[in-house]
């Protein structure tokens, strides 16, 4: 209900609501901070969950992922793209970390193009193109994503100061130049499928990714 929501101070963000959620995790229950967050555009909305460790230093600098929402990967598990095996990698470091969050941005599915795009892409990469010369053939940014609202959730955590855990410099980049402090950049690692072996490499070569 809106009118429980706690109105942020954060000027971008509109609105935002807050619980604990049991979550269960490799055959763990977990007990998470959750955070829903609503940007002044009605489509940016994101979840922030956050796992403190009871000993975890006052001061700790929080190790954080900023996940781009990805239905067909995170939710169905396609080989087409290896969002689900990040967001795996991605929970059990922050969930064993002393301080981790994990920001999750639905609207940034099909790297901000959504999912109708996202699937007019696969279709022309089935026909031999790779994943940027599809998004340039149907008329949509070969990376749409922007990070304004996950720099002023981390702010809202008093989180100016964050380890990233990525594979991506341009999201490095991008949350810097919204003024977070990015002191390290954690690589995740995944194994390729058959099927996301060329999305992974031209990841590499053509967007440098450090993987
Ligand atoms: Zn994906």
């Amino acid at each position: 209900m809106k009118s429980n929501a706690v109105k942020s101070v954060v000027l971008d963000i509109d609105w935002s609501a807050q619980t604990i959620l049991p979550i269960e995790f490799e055959g763990r229950e977990l007990t998470l901070d959750a955070r829903a967050y609503q940007g002044v555009d009605p489509a940016s909305q994101a979840l922030a969950l956050i796992h403190r460790a009871p000993d975890a230093a006052a001061n700790e600098t929080p190790l954080v992922r900023v996940h781009s929402g990805c239905v067909t990967g995170d939710i169905f598990h396609s080989l087409k793209c290896d969002c689900y095996q990040q967001l795996q990698a991605a929970m059990k470091r922050v969930t064993t970390a002393p301080l981790g969050v994990v920001i999750y941005l639905p609207y940034h599915e099909g790297r901000g193009i959504g999912l109708v795009n996202k699937i007019r892409a696969y279709a022309l990469q089935d026909q031999g193109l790779d994943t940027v010369d599809a998004n340039i053939e149907i008329g949509a940014p070969i990376d749409a994503r922007e990070y304004d609202l996950s720099a002023q959730i981390l702010f809202d955590l008093g989180m100016p100061e964050i380890r990233l855990l990525t594979n991506n410099p341009a999201k490095v980049e991008a949350l810097k130049a919204q003024g977070i402090k990015v002191v390290e950049q954690v690589p995740v690692v995944t194994e390729p499928s058959l099927y996301n072996k060329r999305y992974l490499e031209t990841k590499r070569a053509r967007m440098a990714h450090k993987i």
